[in-house]
């Protein structure tokens, strides 16, 4: 896949992340078989659920396994987020063995793939994915950071 198909990728992870609950951190996740076809997108929902884990590439990983027709497996499946992942989300990608993971925006605090960690490409593993993270990684830092921006001044101009 070249950088052109990866940006396509990515795309649709920020058109998920457009659409995440009101006061939840915007990061979008969609997950892809290995033909291209989209088999799932979540947006991080945690505030919305209450729930710890409901971090986009979870909630895009558990649907994308429903319809896709091998269990839990999603081998040769590529799972495009704006954010590099958390430990979890990494965890939960080597276990869901995607065959690649592609990222927008670094998340050096605590990123997973390369920044504070590198969960899936520890040679100790048996299944690695492959990894390429800053993809349009501007327009997905850009998105957090109007996110952010606007909660800490909701009203800007008054
Ligand atoms: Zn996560």
């Amino acid at each position: 896949m070249g950088l052109r198909d990866d940006e396509k990728l990515i795309r649709v992870a920020l058109e998920a992340a457009a659409a995440a609950p009101v006061g939840d951190v915007p990061v979008g996740a969609a997950v892809f078989a290995a033909d291209g076809t989209e088999l799932a997108r979540a947006a991080n929902s945690r505030e919305a659920t209450g729930d710890p884990t409901a971090h986009a590439e979870v909630l895009a990983l558990r649907a994308a396994a429903r319809v896709y027709g091998d269990g839990w497996r999603l081998e040769g499946a590529t799972l495009a987020v704006t954010l590099e992942p958390c430990t979890m989300c990494a965890g939960a990608a080597v276990l869901a063995r995607v065959e690649r993971i592609v990222f927008g925006a670094w998340e050096p605090k605590t990123g997973a793939v390369g920044s504070l960690w590198d969960v899936v490409r520890d040679r100790r593993l048996t299944h690695r994915p492959q990894v390429r993270g800053g993809v349009l990684a501007a327009e997905c830092a850009g998105v957090l950071e109007e996110f952010f921006r606007a909660q800490r001044d909701p009203h800007p101009g008054l």
